[in-house]
């Protein structure tokens, strides 16, 4: 496996790295952060650079960038600071384009360049959470209608996005067939509520209640019954863009601690030439070592088209937890300070998130254990 970037995957990366550079976004951050809203801004910024479109193909105004560019723009992002969680729409738009129809697709790609949030998938109930396919939500077809009813909760960017993709069931059928429908927010007999989250607060976290909402057959997202199909492929990207995240602040926490106990004396002599800290960050360095190649060789894999339910689940379960570890040992190596107001709090709280949304660690675990095992079947 060959990780060394192009020219032209190097330009791009110093291209965002100079974005970051060019103002102070961290002060943006913290306090988009602490009013939980949505970073449009740094958003919008990116989407000037074509991050929103970069896995799209040229024909389609895209970049046709590789995961492995993703994987170092992830990188350099999370390196700086920057909430890349609420990037994880942006490969929305290569999801529209493999499934939806003309109408949806010009619907989405409207938002090309905006930076604003489109869509994202309603799939959690609140009785269906690791076992999806208890979720109760139904369509029921009428007259030449659609009538949607149910509750879904913890949906991403729900409070701001214009559409959603809503998994249902059949209740005409016996047998339990799943269909995605896309869903326009505006439709009266949509209530939304909205959750306070302990971390990734640049995204908003809803409960939504559907009553009798009243679609069109041609609202149908893909085709009928293949719900639980499609999304299982949308989850092995989004496994791995929270490692992606997850392994970026991981970085950005290290170098912050890296460099303040450098500089840090006390008992007369900086904390680094302390053999404790020295220990820390030799175990850090590590960790983030393992994220980095685990991150990296599943982009590869993900380039030339392999399945990576297995590499994903493991990306994520260990990302998550590892991210975690190294950003609570910065925390201490900063000390008081990285309690009081430093980014690394924020990193923590949203690490502490990431264990459970976008599927559990103990779901991944199970993923993981069952994908090693039928290679060997
Ligand atoms: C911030 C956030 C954002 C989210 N965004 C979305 C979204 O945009 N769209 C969407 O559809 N969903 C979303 N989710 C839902 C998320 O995927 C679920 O929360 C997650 O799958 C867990 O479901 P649950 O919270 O109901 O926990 P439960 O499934 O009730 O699980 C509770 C605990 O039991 C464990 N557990 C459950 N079953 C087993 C088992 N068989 N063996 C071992 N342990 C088990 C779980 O791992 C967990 O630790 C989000 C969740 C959060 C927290």
């Amino acid at each position: 496996m060959d990780f060394n970037l192009t020219d032209e995957q190097e330009l791009f990366v110093s291209a965002v790295r100079e974005l970051m550079q060019r103002e102070n976004w961290e002060a943006y951050f913290a306090k988009c952060d602490d009013a939980h809203e949505y970073p449009i801004k740094w958003v919008k910024a990116l989407a000037e650079l074509g991050v929103d479109t970069m896995l799209l193909p040229e024909e389609q105004g895209g970049m046709g960038a590789s995961f492995i560019t993703l994987t170092a723009i992830w990188e350099e992002l999370g390196r700086c600071g920057a909430p890349t969680y609420v990037l994880y729409q942006l490969p929305g738009f290569s999801t529209i384009l493999r499934y939806g129809t003309q109408e949806q697709i010009d619907k989405i790609f409207a938002y090309r360049g905006t930076g604003e949030q489109m869509f994202n998938s309603a799939i959690t109930e609140p009785s269906a959470g690791s076992d999806v396919g208890s979720l109760k939500t139904t369509y029921t077809k009428k007259d030449g209608k659609v009538y949607l009813n149910g509750q879904k909760c913890f949906i991403t960017s729900s409070a701001k996005t214009p559409y959603l993709i809503v998994m249902a069931r059949d209740s005409q059928s016996e047998k339990p067939v799943f269909t995605e429908w896309f869903v326009d927010m505006k439709k009266p007999g949509i209530k939304l509520t909205e959750l306070n989250k302990l971390g990734l607060r640049m995204d908003s976290c809803c409960e939504i209640v559907f009553d009798n909402v009243e679609l069109d057959e041609k609202d149908m997202f893909g085709t009928e019954g293949n719900g639980f199909n499609r999304v299982k492929e949308e989850f092995d990207a989004e496994r791995f863009l929270v490692a992606c995240t997850n392994y970026g602040i991981a970085y950005c926490a290290f170098e912050d601690a890296a460099k303040y106990a450098n500089e840090r004396v006390q008992f007369g002599e900086t904390i680094g030439r302390t053999q404790l800290i020295q220990e820390k960050f030799a175990h850090m360095a590590m960790k983030l070592n393992a994220m980095k190649y685990m991150v990296y060789s599943t982009a590869f894999k993900m380039d030339r088209g392999e399945n990576v339910t297995g590499e994903s689940a493991m990306c994520k379960y260990y990302c998550a937890n590892t991210a975690f570890e190294v950003v609570d040992e910065a925390m201490q190596v900063l000390g008081g300070i990285g309690v009081t107001g430093h980014r690394v709090s924020r990193f923590w709280r949203d690490l502490r998130v990431d264990r459970l949304s976008g599927g559990s660690d103990e779901m991944q675990i199970l993923t993981l254990g069952r994908a090693v095992l039928k290679k060997y079947r």
